[in-house]
């Protein structure tokens, strides 16, 4: 019998239903109450004295590099292997992406090469904590130190994890970018959050995301609906809805719940799938991944007639990432060839992600692990 397993699905129960309803009868359905609630939240559920919410992990990214100040000749570090929203907002402060290669055990940007890559011009390191596993930070913020860089973490995968040192992933004092796109740890449809520690660029941040206004409506509402703000600079629109505020404190509730049902599927695929020729996921230890993402890189089969044959048997499955560095645009913007960064290249022909989500039942599981045995045959 044929099964279908989609490769991902959002975790949404009746509370989410009610939540939005609540939301949609109140008369309030931009950005108000809820979103100030959800910031809170999530604030204190990371550990960070402030966090900001977007319409997107993207526009997360962009903010934070328009609030460092980045923009026409200046460089940013960042892995080739991530998702283009990475990359793109740096192009759009008008910067240069400066890919970097990635380690081949964790798939995290390798610390060593960032330094090869440092140059007076160089303001920033974006870290992508892949698939839901912290990069090193303890590496990164050294070499930030030394040269007088920021850092960006692109958390889009990481929303739960946690860093060697037991803190949660964004409680670095860095700018944090966090997604609540669909298919990521937790969701709220479309939509980010920034964390921080910083007091001024968190008021900077508010103002920027949405239009460069002192007051947005919510506050000149609360001051007896005073008509009055200010321009403060030309700024965008990048502010969430109540709506998807309130879908995002009914997710943060379950946000470790659902993670540990994640990591419980990583441990059932590590244990049936280890008899095959493939690489599975590394984990470091000390670290505690958020497990958004399951990618096994096969050895000796083709990696996309693996897909299509999973895809035969009903089971949907992704490819994260094409290194960026491959693709037209960035090949020809800012010169990139093959071969520029050997690991990525490797690990982006074979690697390949399985489904893992909080719904997967041990028999779809069983039905997922019988279907990669099925195709690659075990030794
Ligand atoms: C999904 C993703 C983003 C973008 O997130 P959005 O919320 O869709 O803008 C950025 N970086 C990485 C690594 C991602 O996987």
């Amino acid at each position: 019998m044929v099964m279908n397993i989609p490769f991902a699905r959002p975790y949404i129960t009746q509370e989410e239903i009610r939540a939005v309803t609540e939301v949609l009868k109140s008369g309030w359905l931009s950005m108000g109450e809820k979103t100030v609630m959800f910031e809170r939240a999530f604030a204190e559920y990371i550990g960070s004295k402030y966090a900001v919410a977007t319409n997107s992990c993207t526009s997360a990214l962009f903010l934070s590099l328009k609030v460092l100040g980045i923009g026409r000749g200046d460089e940013v570090i960042l892995p080739t292997f991530t998702f283009t929203a990475t990359a793109n907002t740096v192009v759009h402060c008008g910067a240069k992406p400066v890919f970097v290669d990635i380690d081949e055990k964790t798939y995290n940007i390798d610390p060593d090469s960032v330094e090869e890559r440092i140059t007076d011009n160089t303001k920033a390191i974006i870290v992508v904590h892949y698939a839901g596993q912290p990069a090193d930070m303890r590496k990164i913020m050294k070499i930030a130190k030394t040269y007088g860089l920021k850092v960006i973490e692109d958390a889009a995968h990481a929303a739960g994890a946690k860093y060697e040192n037991g803190k949660k992933v964004g409680a670095l004092g860095n700018l944090t970018c966090f997604s609540f796109y669909a298919t990521k740890p937790m969701t709220t449809g479309e939509g980010g959050m920034i964390t921080l520690d910083d007091g001024y660029l968190a008021d900077k941040l508010r103002i920027l995301r949405l239009h460069g206004i002192s007051k947005d409506a919510w506050k000149r509402y609360l001051e007896n609906n005073s008509w009055y703000y200010e321009v403060i600079e030309a700024g965008y629109k990048c502010n969430p809805t109540d709506l998807a505020s309130a879908i995002g404190l009914e997710q943060l509730r379950k946000l470790d719940w659902m993670n540990t049902r994640r990591k419980k599927i990583a441990e059932y695929y590590n244990e049936h799938l280890n008899d095959l020729d493939i690489i599975l996921p590394y984990v470091r230890p000390k670290i505690e991944s958020a497990y958004h993402l399951y990618p096994i890189r096969l050895v000796k089969y083709n990696r996309d007639k693996f897909i299509n044959e999973m895809a035969k048997r009903g089971v949907g499955t992704s490819v994260h990432f094409m290194p960026l560095h491959l693709t037209r645009f960035y090949r020809k913007m800012f010169k990139y060839k093959k071969g520029d960064f050997p690991v990525a290249e490797r690990v982006f022909r074979s690697i390949v992600s399985l489904p893992i989500y909080p719904q997967l039942t041990e028999r779809h599981l069983e039905y997922v692990v019988r279907c990669v045995k099925e195709i690659l045959k075990p030794r």
